[in-house]
Formats: C-alpha cells, structure tokens, sequence
C-alpha cells in the first residue's frame, strides 16, 4: 500500500509556528483610545516611583525589610489578610469586567501590549512600512541592513533597561537605585534582576509579542470561561459582509451578488496577533479595535455603513436582543462592592502597632531571695505607623505585678524592638499555678493605638 504524506506531516507540533506578523500601521478612534491609554499607563509606571509621601516614597516593596509601603500605610507580613481581600477584589473585577467588555484588559491595558505597540512604532520608525520591512528582511545583508537592525535593537534594549529600572524600582528607593547606576555599585542581587527583566521585556515585546499571549499567557486561556453570548468582543458580521470580493467603488455589489466585505485584507494586515477575524471567534484576538479601524476606513472609501467589524455581541451578531444588565454582570459587581466595603472597614480597624509574647523557654518561673515568683518574656514591637512612638506598658490579671520595664518604649517608624521583660509577684497575690494575664500596650500620645495580648504566669 502507498501512502501520500511528507516526512514533515508525521512531526507533532504543539504549537502552529507562523512566521513573524508584520503589523502595518492603523490611524482610527481606537487606535486614538488605545494610544492614549498607554501614554497615560506608561507614565502611571515611570512617575509613580517618584512621588514622596510623608517624606518617603510612597509606593515602595521593600521585601528585603518586609514592609510595602503605599502612601503612608505599612504593610507588614501580619497584614498578609488585607493583601487577600486585594486579590479577591482584583479576581473579581477581572471576573466583572472581562464577562461584560470581554478582552478589553489585553487590548488596551496589559503591558504586553502597550509595550509591544511601542516596540512596533520604534520598529516602523527605523526600518519603515510593513511592505518595506518585509522586503528588508527578505533582502541579502547589505551595510544599510545591518545598520537598521542594529539600531532598531540598541534602542529596544535601551528602553527594556530603562522598563527593568523602572519596575526595580518599586522594590528598591528611586534614588538610591539611580545614584548605585551612577556610582557603579548595584549589588549583585539588583544586577541580576535589572538584566533578568530587560532581557524579558526585550523578549516578550520585540521578539515573542503575540506568541506570548496566545502561548504563555493563562488568561487568553481561561477568560472566555466568563464570557456569555452578551460579552462585548470583536467580530465580523458575516450576514453583511459575504459573499466577499472585490470591486469597483462605482459598482452596485447587490446586484453582482457581493456583501460589503471587499476583501481588501486590511483587517489582517494591522492584526497585532497576525489572525483573520472574518474566520470567526479566536481566542488570539487581544480587542484591540485595530482591525474596526481598517475596516472603517474601507467601508468609508467605499461610501458604505461602518461596524462590518465591530464591538459587539454574539447575541447582536444574531440580531437578538443583547442586554448589558444581566444576573451574572449584577452578580460579580455586587460582590466586588461589597469586598471593597470589606477591605475598608479591615484596614479602618487595623492598629498600627503589632506585639507578639514569647516565654522564656528555660525556665517557667523563678523564685528570688524574698520568696517572690518571677516569669520573663520577650516583647516584639513592631510600630506600624509613619511615625516614631513611645508606648507603655501595663500587665492586667494579677494584682500588685511588678515590672522590670519601668521606662516607655520609644520604637521608630516602621521598626522592630526586642524588649525583655520580667514579672515579679509576691506569693500572697498568686491564686493559682497558671494564671492568665495580659499586656496592654498604648501609645503615649495616640489613645486608638493600643492592643491586649494574652499569656500566661506561672508559679508552684
Ligand atoms: S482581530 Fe482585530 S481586535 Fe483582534 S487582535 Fe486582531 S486587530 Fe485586534
Ligand atoms: S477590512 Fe473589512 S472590507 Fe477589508 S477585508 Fe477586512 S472585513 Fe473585508
């Protein structure tokens, strides 16, 4: 028997491998939309490490001394509760806004695309149209080659440097981290994540792009989980736009038996994720609008309706009635309102101070030479606030408790003091082997900072 197939057709691939999209240029209101809104992203990133809050940066991860600073409020470990209502206030708005305007994140939001829409323009800038570019990289190596491509990389990796320092730092003070470059005194740990993540923007926005979202990236996989038939997405208006062909402007295509697609193949061509929307819903597409732009500005020279290409529904597409209000948009809102209402009143009641009681583990308690019980302990005080503080000290539960800390404990912003601590009381005011007691700790000059901890005395 003979079979007809190549060697090549019997090699699974997991991945189609396409060859690289060659994105041309777009102008429309989208495009507009969407330029703006990375102007505006892009700045938020590059100026938000600057601003000082309280004569300190205001947003700051310092994971090195475990606090995360967002302007004037500390976060320490012990607030790990605060950090998962933000994430389930983020899962749920992603929930909220994905099941009513679809993509729209990845679209108009997610650095991937900002960032490779600006790797796409310094592209286009140096090495020209998206029918020179394709002819230069079919061309032999030539000086006037190697010069643009050299420049076109030296200056995708200058600014994936710059977006590596940028993103540091949120983690390590603005100032220092730019006077160590000066200086040439990064430490190793700064220099590896400096060159890690310009070497990732480098990869992801000049080379990978749209592999990135339709490969690596989980939410192109899971989103359309939350979709429904009334989800805002980008599609193509079959009804109206086959049969599809070309045509001259003055033709009357009903009569020639055509739809309004004129099959100019503009649509494909500003593609970012290089597909062909008129194939129907693919998960590839990013809603970034770009091909409603080229299809209005054909349908325009065409003399013809805009919106072949549109924002729409699954529903409308049916033309069926396509609601915005509805039970599960309703349903992930409301929930998202009350997680905020939640995480507030959690962050109004948080006090700005933490205190954990450790034991001595050697001994449970000692008798001194008047015949009293002692038991020591060691306080952790850390100061929450932005502020230094000077906190007292009273033990509650055993009466006439002597204390060896005499003197308030001054601790400074954002701090952590160690302070041992011994109890001595006299054997007439012990009623049991095992009596429970609690420290309260209050700020000398804030009476809403205090808090009780429990732990215990013993004695014989
Ligand atoms: S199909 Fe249209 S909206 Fe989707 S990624 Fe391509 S250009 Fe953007
Ligand atoms: S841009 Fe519009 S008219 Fe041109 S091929 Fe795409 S859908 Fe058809």
């Amino acid at each position: 028997m003979k079979f007809d197939f190549k060697e090549e057709d019997l090699i699974i691939k997991p991945y189609k491998t396409p060859g690289p999209v060659y994105v041309r240029k777009q102008k429309g209101l989208f495009q507009k939309i969407r330029r703006y809104t990375g102007v505006i992203f892009v700045l938020l990133f590059a100026l938000l490490p600057w601003v000082n809050y309280q004569g300190k940066q205001a947003i700051l991860l310092d994971i090195g001394k475990q606090q995360f600073h967002f302007f004037g409020i500390t976060l320490f470990p012990q607030d790990f509760t605060l950090l998962a209502w933000f994430l389930i206030i983020a899962a749920f708005l992603l929930f909220f806004i994905t099941t009513w305007l679809g993509r729209i994140w990845c679209g108009y939001l997610c650095p991937q695309t900002v960032w490779a829409f600006t790797y796409i323009w310094i592209e286009e800038k140096i090495e020209g149209t998206r029918n020179q570019r394709m002819r230069l990289d079919k061309a032999s190596m030539t000086a006037g080659k190697v010069a643009k491509k050299l420049l076109k990389h030296a200056i995708w990796l200058a600014l994936s440097f710059l977006t590596a320092t940028t993103f540091i730092t949120y983690f390590v003070p603005a100032t220092s981290l730019y006077a160590g470059l000066l200086e040439l005194e990064w430490s190793a740990l700064v220099t590896f994540w400096v060159i890690f993540f310009t070497l990732c923007t480098y990869g992801n926005a000049g080379w990978i792009r749209e592999k990135m979202c339709i490969y690596f990236c989980p939410y192109s996989r899971f989103q359309s989980a939350m979709f429904d038939q009334d989800t805002l997405l980008v599609a193509y208006d079959k009804k109206r736009g086959e049969n599809r062909g070309a045509r001259r402007r003055k033709d009357n295509h009903k009569q020639l038996g055509l739809g309004d697609c004129v099959d100019c193949n503009l649509c494909v061509e500003v593609c970012p994720a290089g597909i062909d929307i008129r194939n129907g819903l693919q998960y590839e597409c990013i809603n970034c609008g770009a091909c409603i732009d080229a299809c209005d500005q054909t349908m325009d020279k065409f003399g013809y309706a805009k919106g072949l290409i549109s924002y729409t529904s699954e529903n409308a597409l049916a033309r069926k009635k396509s609601p915005v209000l509805r039970p599960k948009i309703l349903g992930y809102g409301s929930l998202s309102i009350c997680f905020v209402i939640l995480m507030g009143i959690t962050m109004h009641s948080r006090v700005p101070v933490e205190v954990s009681v450790l034991r001595d583990r050697n001994v449970l308690f000692r008798t001194n030479y008047l015949d009293e019980v002692e038991n020591s302990y060691q306080l952790k005080l850390i100061n929450k606030s932005q502020q230094p503080q000077v906190y007292q000290l009273n033990v509650l539960g055993v009466d006439n408790v002597k204390s060896s800390l005499t003197e308030p404990i001054e601790v400074a912003a954002g701090e952590m003091l160690s302070v041992p601590v011994t109890l001595t009381v006299a054997r007439e005011n012990i009623k049991y082997k095992v009596t429970n007691l609690q420290f309260v700790i209050q700020a000398e000059n804030n009476a809403d900072i205090h808090l009780l901890k429990e732990t215990r005395f013993y004695s014989d």
